[in-house]
């Protein structure tokens, strides 16, 4: 490292691009493991050990990496074990909704710290980086903000790789939205962004291992309807990066018409919204009860959605119609995928997943007879186990993967769409 003299008051450290390769190979090996010593560093980095000294050293004066005590001896003198100092660095992941921002912070071992929920009165972009940027805020307090690595982003929306824009998210009233670089520039630190499913879909890879999830479908059940396919234990993003919009399937060419402009897409069968418009009939006879109480109110859609399950598991019958009619559709796109695909375990996720067994008994019952045998056989439905957090720790996982650039150096600040999972 060299420093630059000072200009305008501000020192300006720069490294050669040799030493920022070194950085982040060391940087990686650290990350994914519990603990080496110089000598393992040198060997795994093909460094020379002078070389990686001087690294470490830096590494340390940064606070990234702490010394964690004495190795094993293979003759000679103890080594020193290195480690990456999980608090040294945090990564906020941050789900953004029509109604809230939800805000994770955690470290670079993954411990989740402190949470926090904002509501967003108003969704044009500067309300929201500004509510964002409250939010960190918050999360920060009594923290050395210089600590904060990055932030990564889900939105219920599609982003566009290549102008690195929110293309369309309709519930926030985005199109062609900057959001990356607008938040980038406000939080002064570098912001990846991606869509909610494959968000949330990173998420629950997180919690449920990657040995757990070779193959994998997510479904994001919510007001729209988003999703992911991991492959191989990787999140398949295609050409426009917009693999996964399992929502916008066609489950009937006759259907109505969806948000989307097509007809008959899975999402106009089984959003929140679609769900709750076909319970309407039923307070026409029914006066009183939860259900009714629920359907009259002015509660939040997924609190209707949680009223609905509970009414269905108990025995109410109109519940349990809507509850099979949703599973209906859904199990019909699920066959397609599964047959297509034939992964290990489709996951669900997002408020209507709040449903439970009820939903996945439903699903199960009707992927018998749609799905082909050998691909029903191996797969299983499962409800998500990171549940509400399953956006951010998604979030939060797009920086963790980038960490070792980011730490170096060598990471553009490019949204890094296609270097997670
Ligand atoms: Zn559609």
């Amino acid at each position: 490292m060299r420093t630059l003299p000072p200009r305008g008051g501000i020192t300006i450290l720069t490294r050669s691009r040799t030493t920022v390769g070194s950085r982040r190979r060391i940087l990686e090996l650290l990350l994914a493991r519990d603990a080496l010593s110089r000598a393992e560093l040198a060997r795994l980095s093909h460094l020379n050990k002078p070389t990686v000294s001087n690294l470490v050293a830096g590494l340390i004066d940064e606070g990234i990496v702490q010394e964690i005590g004495s190795g094993t001896s293979t003759g000679g003198r103890k080594p020193i074990l290195l480690s990456v100092r999980g608090s040294g660095r945090l990564v906020v992941g941050l789900e953004i909704d029509a109604s809230s921002c939800r805000l994770l912070l955690v470290t670079l071992h993954g411990e989740r710290l402190s949470m926090v929920e904002l509501p967003l009165e108003r969704s044009e972009v500067a309300t929201v980086v500004e509510v964002v940027a409250a939010g960190v805020n918050s999360l920060l307090t009594n923290r050395d903000r210089s600590t904060l690595l990055g932030c990564g982003v889900a939105v219920p929306g599609l982003v566009d790789p290549a102008n690195d824009t929110v293309d369309s998210a309709r519930r926030l009233g985005w199109e062609g939205t900057p959001l990356r670089s607008l938040l980038a520039a406000r939080l002064g630190v570098p912001v990846m962004v991606t869509d909610r499913g494959k968000a949330a879909a990173l998420g629950e890879l997180w919690v449920l291992g990657k040995e757990r999830a070779h193959d994998l479908i997510y479904l994001y059940l919510g007001r729209g309807v988003a999703g992911a396919i991991v492959l191989g234990r990787e999140i398949h993003w295609g050409a426009s990066n917009i693999a996964g919009e399992i929502g916008h399937m066609t489950v009937d060419p006759d259907g109505p018409v969806c948000a989307c402009g097509n007809r008959g897409c899975l999402e106009a069968f089984v959003s929140t919204a679609a769900i709750i418009e076909q319970l309407q009939p039923v307070l026409a006879t029914k006066r009183d009860g939860p259900l009714a109480r629920a359907l009259r109110s002015d509660a939040h859609d997924s609190d209707v959605i949680a009223a609905i399950g509970e009414a269905a598991t108990l025995g109410d019958p109109d519940a349990g119609a809507v509850v099979s009619s949703t599973a209906r559709w859904l199990a019909i796109a699920i066959a397609g995928l599964i047959n297509v695909l034939n992964p290990s375990v489709v996951v669900l996720g997002g408020p209507t997943a709040g449903w439970g067994r009820v939903l996945t008994d439903a699903i199960d019952h009707e992927l018998g007879q749609r799905a082909l045998p050998l691909s029903r056989r191996e797969v299983t439905i499962v409800i998500g186990h990171a549940r509400d957090l399953a956006a951010p720790l998604g979030g939060a996982a797009l920086v963790l993967q980038r960490a070792a650039g980011l730490l170096a150096g060598s990471e553009p600040n490019d949204g890094g769409r296609r270097s997670v999972a």
